[in-house]
């Protein structure tokens, strides 16, 4: 290829590159909170200094200063230029930059598992039992194509189909599509059930999940296993669709099973996705993260279907994501709302969705019938762990009100109680103290980071200062692409644009948040950070205007004078407010 990829191509590919998985291939990463390290690989160590972020999909090395997106990670470890580190990560990823370039290995596979899709699809237009099945439960005839849902025939008709084609057992038995039983024989993993293909964000066959029609066979759902392109816990059902419309409206609506999503979409509601039928793991979180800010759980009504709820909202709030609960009447699950009741009811229902407070106190509420003091303690306690996972102190705020109100609460003593829960737990640090002692260079830096990580102090920074106002050469430059972004940076793919090592480097070191910005309102943290600057900067300027006058009153210049005092009155005025 002669070298060029589109930024669309390799944007994208940097949005479906998971960095942990790819640099994991590499080097053996532990996890370390919410990151994950190693020994650095691009310089001498005995403690690792070389972490892994895959909420940012970042690396950087705080011991040599190296990092960037993953793409300057394959660079620099494969000592091939930028097209080529993009064309290494696409292949990785079976993405095909074109098709010249398609090479062996999990190409057989996507094969496969495409082809096998196709001859189930073949097979439901056969299977009269298979489609009335379907219709009674709504789901139409373009649904069945979209989706391209399917029929598992009996073992023969399959292993028929499979011999036919040429595909090899030990290939099928790897996609979890055949197995052997003890006395050696193949047989079919899926048989007479409806199938429905899981694809991959781009688009392709990457695993099936399978249900009975009859209800008494067991299992009634069951999914492909784990295979060289499945991984559950890192797959998101229907995301393939949903995805343009989750970024466009930046909401998803999270549902447990696949006939959730078929109905939703079906009923024009398309920025659902199902999490595969276990509750949400915190690979999924990284996906959902990378196209939604908000994400409406409407999952089932049911015990498990609670846990599971509450678990989710705990792994969202940590990774930064709102989080609302759609809690339909009846227990009902999505599907059978939606399709009795259709599109408008169930929007209805989302608009009146639970904060995800109402819905702990709501849940915690009925499994008791007496509501004593204790049980408001014990409430209290309970959502005090999700409360800690809250990063904007706004918002705790408002949290905190809402549930001294709604549990007849005193809100200064649960305000307090809450800090003691926190210091107890260990983690509490509202410390944006300290900047005045910062040397230019460490201010600068913060702000920068403080930027980089959240969009609405981006836009304030971009009113109230300007690049030029960075003293530091390489701040200012970094400065100068970050004012010149629109909308939320992406540190990952923001990162493709930067051409200059070192600004790179920075960037990647600035996007780790430090602990002192642990539960700390970064907007409020960004307007401290500009003030601390402005002074300094307006500090700087009286010295200036000092020297000058001296050399003014030397020649003489009364009116000169007059102004420059003038200019250092308003300039004093300013540091003080
Ligand atoms: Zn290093």
């Amino acid at each position: 290829m002669a070298g060029f990829i589109s930024q669309e191509t390799i944007d994208y590919i940097s949005q479906q590159a998971d960095i942990v998985e790819i640099i994991s291939e590499y080097l053996p990463l532990t996890r370390s909170g919410r990151n994950y390290k190693a020994l650095c690989p691009f310089h001498e160590e005995k403690t690792p200094s070389f972490i892994v972020s895959p909420e940012k999909q970042i690396f950087h090395c705080f011991g040599c200063g190296v990092g960037g997106n993953v793409f300057t990670f394959v660079m620099k470890w494969e000592r091939i230029s930028f097209p080529e580190a993009v064309k290494v990560v696409a292949q990785k990823l079976g993405i095909s930059i074109s098709l010249e370039e398609e090479k062996e290995g999990k190409q057989d596979f996507y094969r496969i598992n495409a082809e096998i899709a196709d001859f189930f699809h073949q097979q439901l237009k056969k299977n009269k039992v298979a489609q009335s099945y379907l219709s009674k439960r709504g789901i139409n005839s373009s649904t069945i194509e979209k989706f391209k849902l399917g029929w598992a025939p009996p073992s023969n008709i399959f292993l028929d189909f499979c011999k036919r084609r040429g595909f090899s057992e030990e290939n099928l038995e790897k996609l979890g599509l055949l197995k052997r039983s003890s006395q050696g024989e193949w047989y079919p993993y899926f048989k007479e059930r409806i199938m429905f293909p899981i694809f991959s964000i781009s688009n392709r066959v990457i695993a099936f999940g399978a249900r009975v029609i009859d209800d008494r066979s067991l299992p009634k759902y069951l999914n492909s296993p784990q295979s060289p392109l499945f991984d559950k816990g890192k797959n998101l059902y229907g995301l393939n669709l949903a995805r343009d419309e989750i970024r466009k409206s930046g909401e998803v609506i999270l549902v447990e099973g696949y006939t959730d999503v078929i109905t939703l979409y079906q009923e024009g509601i398309t920025n659902v996705v199902a999490s595969l039928g276990t509750s949400l793991t915190l690979a999924q979180a990284h996906l959902l993260k990378r196209y939604a800010k908000k994400v409406f759980i409407a999952y089932d009504e049911d015990s498990a279907g609670k846990i599971a709820t509450i678990r989710g909202i705990n792994l969202l709030l940590e990774n930064e994501l709102q989080v609302e609960v759609i809690s339909l009447p009846e227990g009902k699950d999505p599907a059978e709302f939606v399709g009795k009741n259709g599109r408008e009811a169930f929007l209805k229902e989302k608009n009146k969705a639970l904060s995800y407070i109402d819905y702990r106190i709501k849940t915690e509420r009925q499994k008791s019938k007496a509501f004593t003091l204790d049980k408001k303690l014990e409430i209290v306690n309970s959502l005090f762990s999700t409360l800690k996972k809250v990063k904007s102190r706004y918002l705790l705020d408002e949290h905190l009100k809402k549930i001294s109100e709604t549990l007849g609460l005193n809100e200064e003593s649960l305000r307090s109680e809450f800090i003691r829960f926190c210091k107890e737990k260990g983690n509490f640090s509202f410390s944006v103290l300290g900047f005045k002692t910062l040397q230019e260079e460490e201010i600068e830096k913060k702000l920068l980071q403080v930027i980089i990580c959240d969009e609405e102090a981006l836009q304030l920074a971009k009113k109230s200062i300007s690049p030029a106002d960075f003293t530091h050469p390489l701040c200012r430059r970094a400065a100068e692409e970050i004012f010149s972004h629109e909308g939320k940076i992406t540190p990952s793919v923001f990162l493709n644009r930067i051409k200059d090592d070192k600004i790179c480097s920075l960037i990647s070191s600035l996007s780790f948040v430090d602990s002192s910005f642990e539960g700390v309102n970064l907007q409020e943290a960004a307007r401290e950070i500009i003030r601390t600057l402005k002074r300094r900067l307006h500090q700087r300027r009286i010295e200036q205007l000092t020297r000058m006058i001296k050399s003014y009153e030397k020649q003489g210049k009364e009116e000169k004078l007059k102004e420059l005092y003038e200019q250092i009155v308003e300039l004093k005025k300013n540091i003080l407010i």
